[in-house]
């Protein structure tokens, strides 16, 4: 069994007016989400929140019903099950109120339960991991721009100075139906991941650049972090959670050192 612990941080920016990310840490049930909500004032806030509350409250309810330690593939059903409930959520929500019509919201969520790791992806927030010392970004943008890329009909230089650059290819909510990105990943004591929105990633020039503050003690990372995207601008709300995985071997050693015994789960 891995453990997981997540901290994170959300700041406005030095642009915006308003914050429409949010974001979940809960290591009750190894549930880490951050969405960046799209459509407008209230809807980008209102589609946000509301796709992070779906999902937990279905990640919630699938292990609470579940016998034993669910499988991998368990976990896989029941994490896009998650963002599929989480889209018909928001999608209902903005035919219910004119003022919210339209709106949407990425999601971006890493699930740690048993010795599994799930990543459930859809838009352009995203997740790195620290691993050994090398950073890597996991998620892959679903944005026009990127799909362009991919297609070798726009290259890369020119894909980072387009205006359309933030147009979704994916996204929840603004349709009934998505399909997510949902892969599972092999976890190792040590581990540390880092869900963000594009408020920061938009002032990473490389997937490097967070080789050090994501190293910093849980508790000040993700301050550190929002501080890096605000001195390169700020252009944008800032949403991270930074997330440790700790192995069940090293947490042994601490039971045993602390003279109590615990059998082995
Ligand atoms: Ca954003």
């Amino acid at each position: 069994m891995v453990e997981s612990h997540g901290a994170g941080a959300s700041d406005t920016g030095k642009v915006r007016t308003n914050n429409e990310d949010s974001f979940l840490a809960d290591d009750s049930i190894g549930l880490y989400v951050v969405a960046d909500g799209i459509g407008g004032h209230a809807g980008g806030e209102v589609a946000s929140r509301l796709a992070v509350d779906v999902v937990a409250a279905t990640v919630h309810a699938g292990l609470a019903v579940a016998q034993g330690t669910p499988t991998t593939d368990a976990l896989i059903r029941l994490a896009r099950t998650a963002v599929e409930s989480a889209a018909e959520a928001v999608f209902s929500a903005a035919g219910e109120n004119a003022r919210l019509h339209g709106m949407g919201t990425t999601l971006t969520a890493l699930l740690i339960h048993g010795d599994s790791g799930i990543m459930a992806h859809v838009g352009d927030s995203r997740l790195y991991l620290l691993r050994d010392g090398v950073a890597k970004q996991m998620t892959h943008d679903h944005t026009v721009v990127q799909g362009l890329v991919e297609s070798g009909l726009l290259n890369a230089q020119d894909a980072r100075r387009s205006p359309f650059g933030h147009a979704l290819a994916r996204s929840v909510g603004t349709e009934a139906t998505v399909e997510p990105d949902v892969v599972p990943l092999l976890l190792k004591a040590g581990d540390r991941f880092m869900l963000c929105s594009d408020g920061l990633s938009d002032h990473l020039t490389a997937a490097a650049d967070l080789i050090e503050p994501l190293s910093l003690p849980l508790n000040e990372a993700p301050a550190a972090l929002v501080r890096f995207a605000n001195e390169a601008g700020g252009t944008d709300n800032i949403t991270v959670i930074v997330v440790e995985v700790r192995g069940a071997d090293d947490d042994s050693v601490l039971r045993r050192e602390s003279g109590v015994h615990f059998v082995k789960r």
